[in-house]
């Protein structure tokens, strides 16, 4: 007879909860939707380039999604030509394609290399570019002509952010976020799971530098460029403190947030996220972030829509984040149609509806 179990890996705990709950499916969102926030192509957006676009149209339809914003438009023209010529020939109304910035060329520009930045930015906007896209390796990874980490609010960069704003493309910026990915993988660090299956997710400071010092460069960028419209991604790329993201948006009128991939952040802190979502009904943008998925986009309408409780906010066993459930936030009518559509028309499409 084998001894009675007296250990369980984490990795094999599988709790059903034996809570009995309300659960409500939503097929529809309440009001069209502009998706502010997600990719087509791999990796993260699941090689759309490869498939028909009227399959992609058929399940933008079928999920409520009006305007599609693909944050995969990059800097080389062949990676931007082909989202413009696959995706946005096809339904020009249904795509928005941010571009990007090739950190790679600093060392050959020096410090001129704001400058040839923003003349990149202004030649992908004349292809059709709509906003500009950062990617998180801004305040990690990207280096000088000196091999020195160039800081978030680095003034080199300022007519790279200047020419943004002139031309009204907004800045969709990923710095930092997650803050459990820059303390040690030990067992009280959350998302154990997550860095153990992705160790290249980690950034220990040192030597990488702290959560926080990152957080108050965007501060001092977003602050330094009023005329700037920047849109933190992932809530502002804090959602583990609401408080701080609202005393920045209380600072700064020219930023705002989009919610993508952190309804599980938003979700598992329900009172200040619905007060959050109120508070700034008009600085909120809806973003997935996990390709164009029938059963994300769902589950998102779930959590802003339904006072449903204790429910998955992904679409795995076992959430990807870390283990924990979320709760739905019952937005009011109002609220929805400006995070669903109103915000995104407004800051990205330049459009009062
Ligand atoms: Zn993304």
């Amino acid at each position: 007879m084998s001894e009675p179990r007296s250990d369980l890996s984490l990795a094999d705990f599988r709790p059903r909860p034996a809570l009995v709950r309300k659960e409500t499916s939503i097929d529809k969102p309440r009001f069209p939707v502009i998706d502010a926030h997600n990719h087509l192509v791999e990796p993260f957006g699941g090689g759309w380039d490869k498939k028909p676009v009227s399959l992609l149209i058929d399940l933008l339809d079928e999920a409520g999604i009006r305007v599609f914003v693909d944050l995969d438009g990059g800097w080389g023209e062949n990676v931007l030509h082909r989202h413009l010529d696959y995706f946005k020939a096809v339904a020009p109304e249904r795509f928005v394609l941010f571009g990007g910035v090739d950190w790679d060329a600093w060392p050959e520009q020096g410090d001129g290399f704001g400058e040839w930045a923003a003349r990149q930015l202004r030649a992908q906007a004349a292809r059709g570019a709509q906003g500009l896209k950062i990617w998180k390796g801004f305040g990690l990874q990207v280096h000088d002509q000196h091999g020195q980490l160039v800081t978030v609010a680095d003034e080199r960069l300022n007519p790279l952010w200047a020419t943004a704003g002139e031309l009204g493309l907004p800045v969709t910026i990923h710095v930092a976020d997650p803050v459990a990915f820059f303390d040690p993988l030990s067992p009280t660090n959350e998302r154990w799971e997550e860095l153990h299956a992705h160790p290249d997710w980690q950034f220990p400071s040192p030597p990488f530098p702290s959560f926080l010092s990152i957080m108050d460069g965007l501060a001092n960028l977003v602050a330094n460029h009023p005329q700037t419209t920047f849109i933190g991604a992932h809530v502002g790329c804090y959602a583990e403190s609401l408080q701080w993201v609202s005393q920045l948006l209380d600072r700064c009128p020219n930023l705002y947030v989009d919610i993508s991939a952190r309804i599980g952040e938003l979700g598992r802190q329900p009172y200040s996220a619905r007060r959050f979502f109120i508070d700034y009904a008009d600085r909120i943008l809806f973003g997935s972030d996990m390709g164009p998925d029938l059963e994300y986009y769902r589950l998102m309408y779930r959590f802003l829509e339904t006072d449903d409780e204790y429910f998955n906010y992904g679409l795995s066993e076992i959430p990807a984040q870390g283990r924990w459930y979320i709760y739905g936030l019952y937005l009011p009518a109002t609220v929805l149609e400006k995070v669903y559509y109103r915000n995104a028309a407004r800051v990205i499409l330049n459009r009062a509806e």
